[in-house]
């Protein structure tokens, strides 16, 4: 009776997984989304607490099993409510890392459990008494599990330029050995005898984790975005493992849906960087030197006045606003917002140029537009603002830098060769805010600044917004 309604339980949650997942396509829905998602995930974790049975034997360890839940929902609170907008991609990938620890540590866990269940004479091989279709599944959670932990703690370093990127040559080519390391580990843990199987087994384990280090470290250059969503589908294929071990309808569900919605995203971000997923893998892309064009002095950019800025943009048919990472930094969406309003109802046509990875995290510009009500419909993927661009007449970018850069067209020695940007060149006038001449994420200068139809508007991009706005009104 008790099983039955666990499993009603987890059939619950995993429909509540799939719904969660189904609304957060949708910004007005994605907040709702997630708390259903949550409210599932809660009810999975209590019906497994109080009513799983093993041989008629409830869970019990309540004290560490509570214990637990109570320091790491206050951690996950605090965490979550004081982090800045502009940290969130760092937090997120910290979160996704202990996923993926959670995961490795319940297959070494089962590992030991399997272990002392199978064991017979010590000199006896494992393979003799171990299924192998268990064994993999427990080496995949511990390799996977491993790997999405240490990269996703490096990928966290990045981001919030902890870590440096660092590349040398044939990096690939010991990516490659450390990956046979941990496949050879892992078969040499099977064949090996009782008394000899721990070594291979934490071997197995720092290979992995060493493996997750190698391959996130060279990747800079604007990469990142197809990395940490590579790793967020590691840590749900990780998690389904688990599911496998335990028989746990609900971490199978959640597990899958992670590894499919992150290997789908990871496929996307390819696509919108121009990247193939090998190179990914091996961590053989993106390094983070500069190519000669993307360091070289480019001479005197030209200036604009509030305004110049505000008339040209007053009396323009069509204006077209490119938000970059320095909007959400400036927090500067409300403002953005309302300039957009004031312009469209001069009778100016305004749209978003939205590039797939500007921002820090997948569709970071969707959210932070969608917090201050920017309809959908006026914002524009990349394919469709290259289409717009020749007929604007004013670009405005907003703290955007690498996602317009030429040099990913122009300079193949440029880390961002060969990821599409939004063809801002195309329109009659470029504007650019930002608060210097510093590079963006990639850390390479952008030729666009020095180019005879852009002019620069320093300044944090909220007060030059709301200057703007007040310029126009008093025109
Ligand atoms: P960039 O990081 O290239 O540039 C942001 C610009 O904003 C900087 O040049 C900065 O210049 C400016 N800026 C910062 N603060 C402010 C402010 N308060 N007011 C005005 N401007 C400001 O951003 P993009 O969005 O163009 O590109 C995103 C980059 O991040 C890409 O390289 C992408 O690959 C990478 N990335 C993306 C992820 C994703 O999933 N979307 C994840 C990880 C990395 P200044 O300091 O002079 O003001």
């Amino acid at each position: 009776m008790e099983l039955n309604i666990l499993t009603l339980c987890y059939i619950i949650a995993s429909v509540t997984f799939i719904v969660g997942l189904k609304m957060l396509s949708n910004p007005a829905k994605a907040r709702n989304g997630n708390l259903v998602a949550a409210a599932g995930m809660a009810l999975a974790i209590f019906a497994t607490i109080f009513l799983y049975e093993d041989g008629g034997e409830k869970l019990g360890n309540y004290a560490w099993i509570f214990g637990g839940i109570i320091i790491g929902s206050v951690i996950g609170t605090l965490a979550a409510k004081k982090v800045k907008m502009t940290a969130m991609p760092e937090m997120v990938s910290l979160f996704n890392g202990m996923g993926g620890a959670c995961a490795a540590l319940i297959s070494a866990a089962e590992f030991n459990h399997l272990y002392q269940h199978y064991k017979g004479p010590m000199d006896i091989p494992y393979s003799s008494v171990m299924p192998v279709g268990e064994y993999i599944t427990i080496i995949a959670g511990a390799i996977i599990g491993s790997v999405s932990f240490a990269g996703s703690v490096i990928a966290w370093g990045k981001l919030n330029g902890r870590i440096k990127d660092f590349a040398f040559k044939g990096q690939h080519l010991l990516n490659i050995f450390i990956l046979l390391l941990v496949l050879a580990a892992a078969v040499f843990a099977y064949q090996s005898q009782f008394k000899n199987i721990m070594l291979p087994f934490l071997l197995l384990g720092f290979f992995a984790f060493l493996y997750g280090v190698m391959f996130v470290m060279p990747i800079g250059g604007a990469d990142m975005p197809v990395v940490i969503s590579l790793l967020n589908s590691f840590t749900g294929v990780a998690a389904a493992t688990g599911g496998f071990l335990y028989n746990n309808k609900a971490m199978l569900t959640g597990g899958i849906l992670v590894g499919a919605a992150g290997t789908l995203l990871t496929i996307l971000m390819c696509k919108a960087m121009n990247r193939s997923l090998t190179n990914v893998l091996i961590g053989s892309f993106g390094g983070s030197k500069a190519g000669p064009a993307g360091q070289k002095q480019q001479g005197a950019v030209k200036e604009i006045t509030l305004s110049d800025a505000a008339v040209v943009m007053a009396y323009a048919n069509k204006v077209m606003i490119v938000p970059g990472y320095g909007l959400a930094v400036a927090q500067a969406q409300h403002a953005c917002h309302e300039l957009e309003k004031l312009l469209e109802s001069k009778g100016v046509n305004v749209r978003y140029a939205i590039h797939p990875v500007a921002g820090r995290m997948p569709g970071h510009m969707n959210v932070l537009l969608a917090e201050s009500d920017v309809p959908y419909e006026k914002l524009l993927e990349m394919e469709q603002a290259n289409e717009e661009f020749a007929t604007t007449d004013v670009v405005l970018i907003l703290g955007a830098n690498d996602v317009v850069n030429p040099a990913a067209k122009t300079d193949p020695a440029s880390p961002i060769y060969g990821m599409p940007i939004l063809d801002v060149e195309l329109a009659k006038n470029v504007v650019v805010n930002k608060r210097s001449m510093k590079p963006g994420y990639a850390g390479i200068e952008n030729d666009l600044f020095f180019r005879p139809k852009t002019s620069m508007l320093f300044g944090d991009a909220k007060k030059v917004l709301q200057d703007l706005v007040s310029e126009i009104k008093s025109m």
